[in-house]
C-alpha cells in the first residue's frame, strides 16, 4: 500500500516539503501520497496577509503576525531558493529588501510552477494527532471549516510545519488593566498609521520592536520609546526615538522605567515574542523548546527524538529562512523515501541534540550564530539533491546587512547585494525606504 504523509501547514516550510516531494517525483521517484492541511483559505503562512486580529472567519485564532508596509528585515540574498531564483520568478533582478507582497508572490511562484496546490486541503484545521503504537501510524483529526465536518485519517508520517511566530507571549505589568490607551501585542499590530501623531512605547529589544518601531516612526508617530530587559538595541536612532531600561509599571498614561525615568505614552506595543504552541499535539508528540538555533529534542533539527516518524520543520530561531526550510524538507523527504537512514538507537539521536546545543552555547557572537546556522544548512544540503549554493556567500550578505544596520538603521534597506544563486548584483531600490510609503508589488518593481 502507498505510504501516506501528512504535512501540517502550508507556509514556507510546508510548501518546501511539497516542493521537495514533487521534485523527487519529477525525477522519477515513487513518492508517498502527500496531504497538506492548512487552516487558512490560502497558502503562504505568515506571508498570507490578513487584516484580521483575534479570530479568523471560522472563529479560529488568527495565524498572521505580519503587518502592512512590512519589508523584508534581512536581505533577500540570504533566503533565495536554490531551485528558483528571484530572476527566474520576476524575469529580472530586483532590489534586496522586498515588501511582503513581493515575497508572497515569489513563494507562490515556485509552488504554482510545481503544481502542488492539489495536495493541499485549505480551511482545514488539525484538531488532534495521535500515535498508534500497535499499528505504527498516526491518526489525524481534521476540522474541514467549509463543510463544517470533523473527520479522521491515518498517516505513516506526520510533518509539523505550523510555524512558531503566531502564539504571542503576553506579559502582565502593574497598571496595564487601568492604562488609558491601547495595549497590543506585535501579533495583532497591523497598520502603523494608527499611531500617527502618537507617543508609542514598544516593549522588547528584538526584531519586532526594532521593525514595528521603525514603521511607527516612518508613518508619523510623534515619538518612539523602546524598553529592554537585558540590553539596548543600541542603534543610532532618530531624534524622536529613545531606549529605556525595563518597564516597571504604568499609571494612567505614564510608563515608569527601571532607571527611575518616566514617559507619557498613548499606546504600548508588546514585542515580547512568541511561544512554540501546538494545541493539536499530545504530550508524547509535542515539541517543547526555546526559540534557539539548536532546538530541544530534534535530531538533525527535524526528527523528533521521542518518535522518529514525526518531523518538525522551521522550529529554529532563524537567520536563514526559506532555503533552510528547503534543506530540512529535502532531508525529511529523503528519510521518508528511505534514502537517508535515521539511527535506531535513541541515545544517538539525543547525543546529536546535545552536541548541537553545546556548540550553539559555545559563543554568543552574532557572526558565530550566523555561521552556525549556515553550517547546519550545509550539513543537510550535502546529504540530498537540493541544489548546492554559495552558503558562505549568503553569510557575507548577512554580515554586510549587520554593518549597514549599525551604520544607519533607517537606511539599511537602501543597500543591495549579489545573488548567491545567479551571481547577479541587485539594483538599488528607486526610492529610499523611509520615503517609500507605497508597499505594493507594482510600486516596488517599477524601474
Ligand atoms: C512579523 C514577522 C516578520 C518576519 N519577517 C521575515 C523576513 O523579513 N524574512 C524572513 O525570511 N522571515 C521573516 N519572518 C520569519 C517567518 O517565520 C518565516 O519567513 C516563515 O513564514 C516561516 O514559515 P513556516 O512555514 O515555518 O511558518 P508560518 O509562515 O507561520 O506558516 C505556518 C502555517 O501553518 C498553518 N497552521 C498552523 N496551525 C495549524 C493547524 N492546527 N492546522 C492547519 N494549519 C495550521 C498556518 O495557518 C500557516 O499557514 C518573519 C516573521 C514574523 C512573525
Amino acid at each position: 500500500m502507498t505510504k501516506r504523509v501528512a504535512v501540517i501547514g502550508a507556509g514556507p516550510s510546508g510548501l518546501a516539503q511539497l516542493r521537495a516531494f514533487q521534485s523527487a517525483a519529477q525525477k522519477g521517484a515513487e513518492i508517498p501520497e502527500v496531504v497538506c492541511f492548512e487552516k487558512q483559505s490560502n497558502w503562504g503562512g505568515l506571508w498570507n496577509y490578513t487584516w484580521r486580529t483575534g479570530v479568523d472567519e471560522n472563529g479560529e485564532p488568527v495565524h498572521g503576525s505580519m503587518y502592512r508596509y512590512l519589508w523584508s528585515n534581512g536581505p533577500k540574498e540570504g533566503l533565495e531558493f536554490a531551485d528558483y531564483s528571484f530572476e527566474e520568478h520576476f524575469g529580472k533582478q530586483i532590489a534586496s529588501y522586498p515588501p511582503r507582497a513581493v515575497l508572497f508572490d515569489y513563494i507562490e511562484g515556485r509552488v504554482i510552477k510545481a503544481d502542488v496546490r492539489k495536495w493541499i486541503r485549505f480551511s482545514s484545521v488539525i484538531r488532534w494527532v495521535e500515535y498508534d503504537a500497535e499499528k505504527g501510524d498516526f491518526e489525524v483529526t481534521v476540522h474541514d471549516m467549509v463543510e463544517d465536518r470533523v473527520y479522521k485519517e491515518r498517516f505513516d508520517n506526520v510533518i509539523i510545519a505550523s510555524g512558531h511566530f503566531s502564539s504571542p507571549n503576553v506579559p502582565e505589568y502593574e497598571g496595564f488593566a487601568q492604562f488609558n490607551g491601547r495595549i497590543v501585542h506585535a501579533h495583532d499590530f497591523r497598520d502603523a498609521r494608527e499611531f500617527e501623531g502618537k507617543d508609542v512605547l514598544l516593549m522588547g529589544s528584538s526584531y519586532s520592536a526594532e521593525d514595528i518601531g521603525s514603521q511607527c516612526w516612518k508613518y508619523g508617530a510623534n515619538s518612539v520609546t523602546t524598553c529592554y530587559r537585558s540590553a539596548p538595541m543600541g542603534f543610532k536612532w532618530p531624534d524622536n526615538w529613545e531606549e529605556k531600561p525595563a518597564l516597571q509599571k504604568v499609571e494612567g498614561k505614564t510608563a515608569y522605567f527601571a532607571d527611575g525615568s518616566s514617559k507619557d505614552v498613548d499606546a504600548i506595543i508588546l514585542c515580547t515574542g512568541y511561544k512554540h504552541y501546538f494545541p493539536f499535539l499530545p504530550d508524547d508528540l509535542r515539541l517543547k523548546t526555546k526559540n534557539r538555533l539548536a532546538t530541544a529534542d530534534l535530531y538533525k533539527g527535524v526528527v523528533y527524538t521521542h518518535n522518529p516518524k514525526l518531523f518538525y520543520l522551521g522550529m529554529q530561531d532563524q537567520w536563514f529562512t526559506f532555503n533552510m526550510f528547503d534543506a530540512q524538507a529535502w532531508y525529511v523527504r529523503d528519510i521518508i523515501l528511505g534514502r537517508i537512514e535515521v539511527p535506531t538507537d535513541k541515545a544517538v539521536l539525543e547525543a546529536d541534540v546535545v552536541e548541537r546545543v553545546e556548540r550553539e552555547d559555545a559563543d554568543d557572537d552574532v557572526k558565530y550564530a550566523i555561521k552556525y546556522q549556515a553550517d547546519y544548512v550545509k550539513e543537510l544540503v550535502a546529504d540530498t539533491d537540493y541544489p548546492s549554493f554559495d552558503i558562505d556567500g549568503a553569510c557575507e550578505a548577512f554580515f554586510e546587512w549587520k554593518k549597514h544596520k549599525a551604520k544607519d538603521i533607517m537606511d539599511f534597506r537602501n543597500n543591495s547585494y549579489r545573488s548567491v544563486i545567479t551571481g547577479t548584483m541587485a539594483p538599488v531600490h528607486h526610492t529610499p525606504w523611509k520615503d517609500a510609503l507605497d508597499d505594493s508589488m507594482e510600486a516596488y518593481l517599477q524601474n
